[in-house]
């Protein structure tokens, strides 16, 4: 069975086949660093940080890439409000969302990429696209014209006609469609600015995400990933920028987009106000209950947030830790021998795991994924009334391990926490140096021996041992 995902583009579900083998580019839009990270942010990059987890247990090789978007009107417009100047704010939220998804647990990004340090690469696809007549000029403002991309609207699939008719804003009177859209913006007293071919200015929002992408990717990559709030003008700028300038397409494979989150039947947004910034929550709950909250829904589908809904999350999620807390006490005390309920243990971690991957297998159904697991315990918690040998208890622990690494769940439960490791192998090493001291060799040597044999590699050194993990 392979790995199906809902690709926006085709609105279907296909079989993921990437472009080169076994490897995978991901880009992902990230942040624009002007206020909180909010739970809307919590919720898209938790859930792409479950399908980078989830395809590198599969055995691609993925680069997952996420761009900043660190020079935007919203940053400008906000700055001279709080009165910090624009890169020291766009500094300062980026910190703050760095800082949150650490917290949520979210490990999978290998690099995240500042628009700022791509305005070469962002000049030079503005050049590409006035040379291929897609973009025109106006007093050193440069738009990208829709009606020279045909494909404009493939994967919003928005009719253009209705823009038209249905444009409500005051439109720029200088641009040729009103839904063409500003590659470059030409200086502004008081904003920052970089030279260009067209005079000092700014690159428009869209650009900067093709100018990253085709800099680490080329002209093709595997998925595009982001909030399905930005499918419309957003990626479909990127397309129309990127199958323009390069002159391949389809620029991105599979367009993946996750749900709203909403609060009170409303979708959250800062127009109507009703933010929830992360900091807020994680003073309530632990940062594993909320990433269990986020998780708990598959990606594709709204997340309704209240209290109460995180509070029923916090009890699912303790039931679940519990039972695995549960088994690590036991297995100290456990013997080898067989239990009675062995055999049923066994059987059921062999079903849920195969219901946990096959629910990931279809377009990552992390709420499927979960029910497994909480059948799972439940099964667990009779089995170990019957009686568990340390074997199976080891069996259901070491499934949990590997079902958290991909969930990003279950951290100090189902594995040994780091400090206890490192507690565990700095008291080896003391007794070590003590039986030295006291001339007993052989005992100091047999406690390197066997650290040795588990893979821990030992060096003494003039301020004492030094020791590292496999
Ligand atoms: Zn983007």
């Amino acid at each position: 069975m392979g790995l199906k995902l809902y690709n926006t583009l085709a609105r279907a579900k296909e079989e993921f086949e990437p472009l080169q083998g076994r490897r995978v580019k991901m880009f992902v839009c990230g942040i624009t660093p002007y206020d909180h990270t909010h739970i809307g942010h919590a919720r898209t990059y938790v859930a792409f940080d479950v399908i980078a987890r989830y395809l590198r247990h599969r055995g691609y090789s993925l680069f997952y890439l996420q761009n900043v978007t660190d020079v935007d009107d919203r940053i400008l417009t906000r700055a001279p409000e709080v009165d910090i100047p624009w890169d020291d704010l766009g500094d300062e939220y980026l910190a703050d969302y760095l800082k949150t998804m650490e917290a949520l647990g979210v490990t999978s990004v290998n690099l995240y990429a500042k628009a700022t340090d791509y305005i070469p690469e962002i000049i030079e696809q503005v050049e590409g696209l006035l040379a291929g007549d897609y973009a025109y000029q106006v007093d050193g403002d440069v738009f990208y014209q829709i009606s020279s991309f045909q494909d404009y609207g493939k994967l919003s699939r928005v009719k253009l006609e209705k823009l038209r008719s249905g444009a409500r804003v005051e439109v720029d009177k200088r641009k040729r469609n009103p839904q063409d859209f500003a590659l470059w913006k030409s200086r502004k007293p008081g904003e920052p600015h970089w030279d260009s071919p067209w005079g000092a200015g700014r690159p428009g929002w869209h650009i900067e995400d093709t100018a990253i992408s085709v800099t680490h990717f080329g002209p093709q990559y595997d998925i595009h990933g982001a909030g399905n709030d930005l499918i419309f003008p957003h990626h479909e700028a990127e397309i129309a920028q990127a199958e323009a300038f390069t002159g391949r397409k389809p620029f991105v494979k599979y367009w993946m987009h996750t749900g709203f989150v909403v609060i009170k039947g409303e979708r959250m947004g800062k127009s109507l106000g009703n933010i929830i910034p992360v900091k807020e929550v994680l003073e309530r709950y632990d940062p594993e209950v909320l990433r269990f909250f986020l998780v708990y829904t598959q990606y594709r589908s709204p997340i309704d947030f209240t209290y109460e809904a995180l509070e029923e999350a916090r009890r699912a999620y303790g039931r679940i830790t519990e039972a695995l807390e549960r088994a690590r006490a036991e297995l100290s005390e456990a013997r080898e021998e067989r239990g009675d309920g062995d055999e049923e243990l066994r059987g059921a971690i062999a079903s849920a795991s195969s219901d946990f991957f096959e629910a990931m297998d279809d377009d990552f159904n992390t709420r499927d994924a979960l029910a497994a697991l909480f059948s799972l315990t439940t099964t667990f918690r009779v089995d170990l009334d019957r009686g568990l040998s340390a074997g199976s208890l080891r069996e259901f622990l070491d499934a949990f391990e590997t079902y958290g690494t991909i969930l990003g769940l279950f951290r100090g439960v189902a594995a040994p926490s780091v400090d206890l490791i490192d507690g565990l192998i700095g008291l080896l090493l003391r007794l070590r140096e003590d039986a030295r001291r006291g001339g007993d060799y052989e005992a100091s040597d047999r406690i390197r021996k066997e650290l040795t044999k588990l893979g821990v590699r030992l060096e003494d050194t003039s301020k004492g041992p030094r020791w590292r993990l496999p």
